[in-house]
């Protein structure tokens, strides 16, 4: 028997929801898109959401509806996931990497600004394993240098800061739907904004540039606009099946938080006592949603240790990773860019020492004291 790594939390709840939008005619543009994107912006709090059929189209649909493109800079981090990255370079323009704060594993506010050049549009924030530690102090920064601020919150749908949930801080934000997040529609994405302008432009680009349509009934009474496009766009439309599950899933977000957090408040007394482990910081005065469980083995291990504990681990049934490997060297990274060990010294150290442990809704505390359990032993016999 396998512990896994990260596990759905569907309910029958769920499967009636997606078997009643097979039953009715509407499979896409219906009406579960409009529910889903307006029950999603209450819940944030903010004016508009587009969705999407991935966090990755959301990501480089905010490049493409702020103009920002060949020529330009956005600074973002190492250390997340290679999305972050990628979605800026889809749309032409230059990642500029910035290191982390090693007490929070969020980009340093403090390293950011030598990093500003002529050609910076935007700043990239990701709030890594759900935590938004420093955000504010990102904007900032951004609001002096005249700089967007674009939240890659995939990891942390229903974190605060200070009271000011995640997916507020960014002139657009964007949350991801794969199965291993907070919340799930199997794939899908969500673009967060207060600026009708730059919502309808998302609108207009995840489907095919035709002509903004903020209702999706507008598509039946458009008729004859369905094949008028006003712009170079592309499919990310997100079907209402997936919305179905998605409705039913963010309704859940409180029982979703509280399970998780509850397992990570397992983790954290199981594992408390033992010097050979960093525990994740966990809120610094915020309220956190947690995505995944990481730790780090303590700085005189080598990277070599670190594998092989994985290996042990998942020897002994148990998933494990290694989240991350450094964004910057990345193979192709390395190619295009030049980057090299060395360039990001604090992200580096880092990614050499994680383990990210089982972590999901329903884990249980006997799975959890297992996992515990077989760590101590490996780290004993090492
Ligand atoms: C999950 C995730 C994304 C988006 O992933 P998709 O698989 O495209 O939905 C983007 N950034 C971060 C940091 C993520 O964790």
């Amino acid at each position: 028997m396998w512990i896994y790594l990260s596990r759905p939390d569907i309910t029958e709840k769920e499967i009636e929801a997606v078997c009643a939008v097979l039953r009715s005619p509407n499979l896409s543009l219906g009406p579960k898109l409009v529910e889903f994107e307006h029950a999603f912006a209450d819940y944030i709090g903010i004016k508009r959401a587009v969705a999407v059929n991935s966090g990755t189209s959301g990501l480089f649909l905010c490049m493409l509806a702020l103009g920002i493109g060949r020529g330009d800079e956005v600074i973002t981090t190492p250390f997340t996931f290679i999305a972050s990255a990628t979605s800026i370079m889809m749309a032409g323009a230059k990642p500029v990497f910035v290191d982390i704060d090693p007490a929070t594993l969020n980009i340093d506010p403090a390293k950011i600004e030598p990093g500003i050049t002529g050609g910076t549009k935007a700043i990239l924030p990701v709030e890594v394993f759900g935590s938004p530690a420093g955000l504010d102090n990102v904007c900032e920064i951004a609001q002096k240098h005249n700089l967007a601020v674009i939240e890659d919150a995939c990891e942390a749908l229903g974190s605060a800061l200070n009271g000011k949930k995640v997916g507020t801080f960014g002139r657009m934000s964007v949350f991801a739907f794969y199965p291993n997040k907070q919340i799930t529609t199997g794939e899908g994405g969500m673009i967060l904004t207060d600026d009708d302008d730059l919502a309808d432009m998302c609108v207009s680009l995840r489907n095919q540039g035709r002509g903004p349509h903020r209702f999706a009934s507008q598509k039946r009474s458009s008729g004859g606009n369905w094949l008028s496009h006003e712009r170079l766009g592309y499919n990310f439309r997100l079907s209402d099946i997936n919305c179905a599950l998605g409705i039913v899933q963010l309704s859940r977000i409180e029982q979703f938080k509280a399970k998780r957090r509850q397992v990570a408040k397992w983790y954290q007394e199981m594992l408390a006592d033992d010097d050979r482990l960093i525990l994740p910081a966990g809120p610094h005065g915020c309220d956190m949603s947690w995505f995944v469980f990481v730790l780090r083995l303590a700085d005189s291990f080598t990277r070599r240790q670190r594998d092989s504990v994985l290996e042990a681990m998942r020897s002994r049934n148990i998933q494990v990773a290694d989240y991350f490997t450094p964004v910057h060297l990345q193979p192709f990274m390395v190619e295009q860019f030049g980057y090299k060990r060395g360039d990001f010294p604090v992200t580096e150290s880092v990614c050499e020492r994680t383990i990210a442990l089982p972590f999901y809704n329903n884990l249980t505390e006997d799975e959890t004291a297992v996992v515990c359990r077989t760590l101590k032993e490996i780290l004993d016999k090492n």
